[in-house]
């Protein structure tokens, strides 16, 4: 296992962001993550666990304890099921599962960081989230002290949640497996307007696989949300804010925010979230609050093509990216009485101090 002390964080992170951690190992097989987590657990060490680093801010100041890099690497296919190690890259194992000729995840391609960190969030987009596929989740319970499978219906995932996020010093993912299906070639039911007009199809048709990894992938790029080194837009953790879950009263005061300041006839987005609830957009609400896209004139700005991806344009500091993302908390808050919610995990900062 590599060790390294006193050890830059920020070259791990997608944003390109954060202090030292007083230790940093690298695991490469799951005895060495949960040797690794034991021991941090028996001294009493905080424990960082960093995939991919795509959805993580951590503060300037570092982190005083264990990070743990999780490099693990297994791809395993057998039929239609298919196991991952928690280090593998999973744009990767996204392309060899359309190379394979099976559907489930195509619609998931071009999301940057680990397998492992999948299931934590419940990563989705373009109609298609991991808690449609996974069948169970192998993890080490740090409270058990032990390695323990959850059956999909024990992992609680909801919209960009799940049990591993709401117990974060619980679980460390150590393998994740999927039901795919073999659709003869054909991708999952398209069920995202946006994907099914791009590909000229009705939403619910399917068509072939790499057509629709290929038109996930162009419309993401548009928005800068594939990770590309040269381009400022995408050092990023993504969306920075996740989408409100409003209840009935919630909306009732919102809309008539909106009407306020927009006029009678401006309608929110608004989607079903189950019972009671309605769902509007985080974008939506920024860029009608005035960030439009590209906002900022300092270090750290709104991306010139997403108005909910927070950027370090070189240079920034995580102080800096927190100082935007309070500023437009508080614009979206005086503007439309919603307070938007962080989707990256935060390390020794908080973006409501
Ligand atoms: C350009 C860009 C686009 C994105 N688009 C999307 C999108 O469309 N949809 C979406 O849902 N997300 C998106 N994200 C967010 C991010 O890619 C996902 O959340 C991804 O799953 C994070 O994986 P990671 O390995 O980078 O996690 P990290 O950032 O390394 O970690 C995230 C959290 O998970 C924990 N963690 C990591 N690995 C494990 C493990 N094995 N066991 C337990 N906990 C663990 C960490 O401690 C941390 O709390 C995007 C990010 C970027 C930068």
């Amino acid at each position: 296992m590599q060790e390294l002390h006193d050890a830059p964080l920020a070259p791990l992170t997608t944003l390109r962001l954060g202090g030292p951690a007083t230790r940093l190992l690298t695991a490469t097989t799951d005895d060495e993550v949960v040797a690794a987590v034991r021991e941090a657990d028996d001294s009493g060490t905080p424990l960082l666990l960093i995939g991919g680093g795509s959805n993580l801010v951590i503060g300037d100041k570092g982190f005083d304890g264990t990070a743990l890099h999780l490099a693990t690497r297994g791809f395993a296919l057998d039929g239609t099921t298919l196991e991952l190690a928690a280090g593998e890259v999973w744009t990767d194992a996204v392309a060899r599962t359309v190379e394979a000729g099976l559907a489930g995840v195509e619609c998931l391609a071009g999301i940057p960081g680990s397998a492992g960190a999948t299931p934590v969030q419940n990563v989705g987009a373009y109609g298609q989230e991991v808690a449609g596929t996974i069948t169970e989740v192998v993890a080490y319970d740090r409270e058990a002290r032990e390695t323990v499978t959850l059956a999909n219906a024990d992992c609680a995932f909801s919209y960009r949640n799940s049990r591993f996020k709401a117990e974060p010093d619980r679980y460390v993912v150590l393998r994740v497996r999927f039901a795919l299906e073999d659709a003869d070639g054909l991708s999952g039911p398209i069920r995202y307007a946006e994907t099914a007009r791009a590909l000229g199809v009705a939403p619910g048709d399917r068509v072939p696989l790499a057509a629709a990894r290929d038109v996930v992938l162009k419309l993401r790029a548009g928005k800068g949300m594939v990770l590309d080194p040269e381009d400022h837009d995408t050092w990023s953790a993504g969306s920075f804010f996740t989408n409100p879950i409003l209840t009935e009263e919630e909306f009732a005061a919102f809309r008539a925010r909106v009407a306020d300041r927009l006029g009678t006839a401006a309608e929110p987005p608004a989607y079903p979230a189950g019972e009671g609830r309605t769902k509007t957009s985080a974008a939506w609400l920024i860029d009608k609050a005035g960030f439009t896209k590209g906002y900022g004139t300092g270090p750290a700005r709104i991306s010139g093509k997403h108005t909910l991806a927070l950027t370090n344009r070189g240079g920034a500091t995580t102080e800096d990216l927190l100082a935007l993302a309070r500023e437009v908390v508080a614009g979206v808050h005086e503007a439309f009485g919603v307070t938007l919610v962080n989707e990256p995990v935060t390390v020794g900062v908080s973006l409501h101090p």
